[in-house]
């Protein structure tokens, strides 16, 4: 191998290495390099040239070696891959204090690339390089030389390029290799969408987003988008393409449907076979053909049977009533494979000359458009109408025409149909439509109106019935007139009158008109009853508000005695959270769940935090008869108005009702005396994100298991007492000394409440969107449930040290990708069993999630077995072998008082338990 090579690429991706020339490094000293270029055998006894450097017996080394410009190629993040030997300073006699075991990297990013003068001082160190090997002896030949290889990385974004150095600070090291790479996410097909070669990002938690596009032969279905994430790994497919029409995927490609087989649109999900009476002879259909005499129609889907028109219809029967004729027949024989067979009912007037002919005999006219047809004329869907108005004494004939969805199509002329002929009979005239006031006086009204529409013979009188509105029918007036109007007189001042009209032939009297009311006073009386109607409608809306009004107080005034009313109505033990908002009285609330507390006894000491009404501070809190306590204090901050006061001690009142190891725990309020406070215990180690950032990697598996149970003990504890939280994230987990976690932030609850268009609008700032349910952020819909959906977004964060879920996605692509199905990947040497925990707990349906008492019971039941969190999603298998000892078991589980006794009795490992039996 050469001494010094670069990778100019991917190691996915690029050709063969590079071989590059050694420089020396302008140094200070400005001495002349000590490294040399030496050929020695490698393991396998063939020849390689390394650089060497053994000056330890002088003191004060510095001698460089630096690489030959090495373009960035657009990769942002390099990968510097050193192999190495290095001499263990120990088996070198007489050179102690001189002798160093390391040596130094460093970088510097030119735009330049043959810059022959670099000083040292433009160099940036990026690591010093130890080695995990050294040799003791110097015989080569023997083969006791132990390469090392080590792998730093470096961020490279400013220029075109950089340049490497080594820096010797009086080692004894040989340079076998420096291979220099970036990371790609390699080129892929997802959702029928292309996502090219991309090269990570800059920084080790940064992720670039990369648009796809859509394969060959395939169009959008929603934008597709990839995140590119630094290890070279593709993350959070969104949206995707749909192959085309006569086009299904196969294998990640679409591909044309063979023949027989057709696609209609794009979002079917593959190629079907032709439906019944049609066929495709070319690949690639996107409908099938019809056979001969088979039609499609407009509005058919291309799934649909090719049809054809219906046969005529039959037994065609006629029923005359005076004018009217009652037709019915029956459906077509053949329907032709459809159901949606329409009828259309043709009407001819038949006399004995005309234009149209029926019979040798007889000439026929359309009926004209007085004649009425019951439900209609056109398009009927029953095979019965009721033909009225006809004229009496007339001949009709009456065809009865049958379409379907094909008949147009099939190109055939008149639809199939049945006739029948009838005569109408003798009639009385129909209904006057209309009477009209021609002139009133206090005690006269001279009415007219229009002969009926049909009079079906000559009219031989009209009949005027009439009578008093208040009277109803109880006494009425009659009167008759050869003509079309009438002057009733006789009648009171100021009344209202309702009058009828009707006709009479030598048929006899035809239907009486609908009612028609004058008033003898001009006033038009309608408007009053109006009047009287809107009235009425005020007062009984205004009677609603108060009963509603009233019902309201009425839970008001009695909700502190809720919770009584409930303890007895439930089973003892079981107790249930009381809404303080339910209160009129906010004061009553804090009254009945916290204690007020002498602000005297409290020592104030720091500012720890910034709360959403104000600062946090910590000190100390001496009670009368009891030894002074560590506390955190919350106060309201000046200039607050009625609802931040309320908002403020809500949460104590919250608070206060509860009472568990792993629920933050209330001393107390201060509201007697301003600023307004909430005294809390005091958690040394603060909220649980930031502490875990703090601590990344430094606790076992066990350790963070432990805090899972007891963050799902206190979520336990607050479902069984039906409280939903709808703000459970790690940042509103408090740790204590000795890491317990308990739940707090009791505050979202109402602010979500206060605002409810806050999920539907632009505006999600008070959803915590990543920590949430979809259907709490849809629907509101926030549940014990969704409580649960939060709980496995924790668990996520405490398994990766507090990473920031879903990491710097936007919003908007969080909810649009958990629609689509996708989750959370288990974070780094996450045990498979906790990964599973989380999925559960992201069920779709909330019915399907596990409850806190399952989660609970499942933590438990890891932690007794710790054997089962040794399987870990991890690709680094030794990254899941579990590194903690029986005594940080023990601790875990708050019993390390046995760790004596369990020595005693031989259980020195974690496998020795694994035998644990109960007894
Ligand atoms: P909060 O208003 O509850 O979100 O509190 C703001 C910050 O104050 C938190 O993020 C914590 O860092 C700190 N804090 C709140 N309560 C306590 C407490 N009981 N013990 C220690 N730190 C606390």
């Amino acid at each position: 191998m050469l001494p010094c090579e670069a990778l100019n690429g991917s190691s996915e991706l690029e050709d063969a290495p590079q071989p590059l020339k050694c420089f020396a490094v302008h140094t200070r000293t400005k001495s002349s390099p000590k490294w040399e270029e030496v050929s020695i055998m490698d393991e396998k006894n063939i020849p390689i040239r390394t650089y060497q450097v053994c000056n330890v017996l002088e003191p004060s080394q510095n001698n460089w070696l630096r690489t030959d410009w090495i373009p960035r190629s657009g990769a942002q993040r390099v990968y510097v891959e050193v192999k190495f030997t290095l001499r263990d300073c120990n088996s070198l006699p007489g050179v102690t204090g001189t002798c160093k075991e390391t040596f130094n990297l460093y970088y510097h990013e030119s735009n330049e690339d043959r810059e022959s003068y670099i000083k040292e001082s433009s160099f940036i160190k990026v690591d010093t390089v130890a080695a995990d090997e050294s040799f003791t002896q110097v015989d080569v030949g023997d083969r006791i030389m132990k390469l090392n290889t080590e792998v730093r990385d470096v961020k490279v974004t400013t220029k075109k390029g950089f340049y490497l150095a080594f820096q010797d600070v009086g080692a004894c090291i040989a340079l076998v290799s420096v291979r220099v790479f970036y990371k790609t996410c390699p080129l892929t097909i997802r959702n029928l969408a292309t996502f090219p070669d991309t090269v990570t990002g800059a920084d080790t938690s940064s992720l670039v987003e990369v648009r796809g596009s859509c394969v060959n032969r395939s169009e959008e279905r929603e934008e597709p988008k990839m995140y590119c994430g630094a290890d070279g790994e593709w993350l959070v497919p969104i949206g995707g393409c749909f192959c085309s029409p006569g086009y299904e995927e196969r294998g990640g490609a679409c591909k044309a449907c063979t023949a027989g087989f057709y696609k209609a649109r794009s979002v079917d999900p593959a190629c079907a076979k032709c439906p019944p009476h049609s066929y495709s002879l070319r690949d690639g259909a996107t409908v099938c053909d019809c056979h001969t005499g088979y039609f499609r129609a407009d509005s058919d889907p291309a799934s649909m049977s090719c049809t054809q028109p219906p046969s005529a219809p039959q037994q065609l029967i006629s029923v005359v009533n005076e004018t009217s004729v009652v037709l019915e027949w029956a459906p077509p024989r053949r329907l032709g494979g459809r159901s949606d067979a329409i009828y259309s009912v043709e009407c001819l007037i038949c006399k004995s000359s005309g234009r149209r002919s029926i019979s040798n005999s007889q000439t026929c006219l359309p009926c004209g458009s007085d004649v009425l047809f019951s439900p209609s004329q056109l398009g009927l869907r029953t095979t019965r109408v009721v033909v009225s108005e006809l004229k009496a004494h007339t001949r009709y004939t009456f065809t009865v025409h049958a379409r379907n969805g094909v008949s147009r199509a099939s190109g055939a002329g008149s639809a199939p149909s049945v006739s029948v002929s009838v005569t109408t009979n003798q009639a009385a005239p129909s209904p006057v439509s209309m009477i009209q006031v021609l002139d009133v006086t206090r005690h006269s009204l001279l009415l007219s109106w229009q002969q009926p529409d049909r009079p079906n013979g000559v009219i031989l009188e009209y009949e005027v019935k009439f009578y008093e509105k208040d009277q109803k029918e109880r006494s009425y007036r009659i009167m008759r007139t050869f003509s079309q109007t009438v002057d009733v007189t006789g009648l009171s001042p100021l009344t209202v009158y309702v009058f009828h009209v009707r006709a009479r032939t030598a048929a006899g009297y035809g239907d009486f008109s609908s009612p028609f009311e004058f008033s003898t006073n001009s006033d038009p009386f309608p408007l009053i009853g109006e009047g009287v109607n809107s009235a009425f409608l005020l007062l009984r809306a205004a009677k609603n508000i108060y009963i509603t009004y009233g019902a309201v107080q009425l839970i008001y005034s009695h909700s502190s005695l809720l919770s009584s009313l409930l303890s007895l109505l439930l089973p003892t033990g079981v107790k249930i959270y009381v809404d303080p908002f339910t209160y009129e009285d906010p004061d009553q609330a804090i009254h009945d769940f916290a204690k007020e507390i002498d602000v005297s006894s409290i020592h104030i000491e720091k500012v720890i935090g910034m709360g959403e009404f104000g600062e946090v501070c910590s000190g100390r809190l001496r009670l009368q008869g009891k030894r002074e306590i560590y506390v955190a204090i919350k106060s309201l901050k000046a200039g607050y108005s009625d609802k931040q006061r309320r908002d403020f001690l809500s949460e104590a009142s919250i608070m206060g009702q509860f009472d568990h190891p792993n629920i933050i725990r209330l001393e107390g309020v201060v509201t007697r005396c301003k600023p307004l406070m909430i005294i809390t215990e005091y958690m040394e180690n603060g909220s649980l994100d930031a502490f875990l950032r703090k601590h990344d990697g430094q606790f076992t598996v066990i350790q963070l298991v432990g805090m899972l149970r007891g963050i799902a003990s206190g979520m336990k504890y607050l479902s069984d007492m039906n409280y939903v939280h709808r703000d459970l994230a790690a940042r509103n987990i408090l740790v204590n000394s000795n890491l317990v976690c308990k739940v707090s932030d009791f505050g979202l609850s109402r602010v979500l409440e206060d605002d409810p268009e806050a999920a539907y609008t632009a505006r999600v700032g008070h959803i915590p969107i990543r920590w949430t349910a979809p259907e709490a952020i849809t629907y509101r819909k926030f549940t014990t449930s969704s409580d649960v959906w939060s709980y496995g977004i924790v668990m996520w964060e405490v398994v990766s040290y507090g990473e920031r879920p879903y990491w710097d996605m936007n919003n908007q692509d969080v909810m649009k990708a958990v629609e689509e199905g996708y989750r959370l990947p288990a974070p780094m040497d996450c045990p498979v069993v906790l990964h599973q925990l989380m999925l559960d707990c992201w069920e779709r349906e909330r019915a399907e999630r596990p409850s806190f008492s399952q989660i609970l019971n499942m933590l438990d039941k890891l932690i007794r077995n710790p054997g089962t969190l040794q399987v870990c999603v991890s690709v680094v298998p030794e990254a899941c072998v579990p590194e903690w000892s029986v005594y940080e078991w023990l601790q875990s589980i708050g019993l390390e008082i046995y760790r004596e006794t369990f020595a005693a009795a031989g259980y020195n490992n974690l496998e020795s338990l694994l035998a644990l039996t109960h007894q």
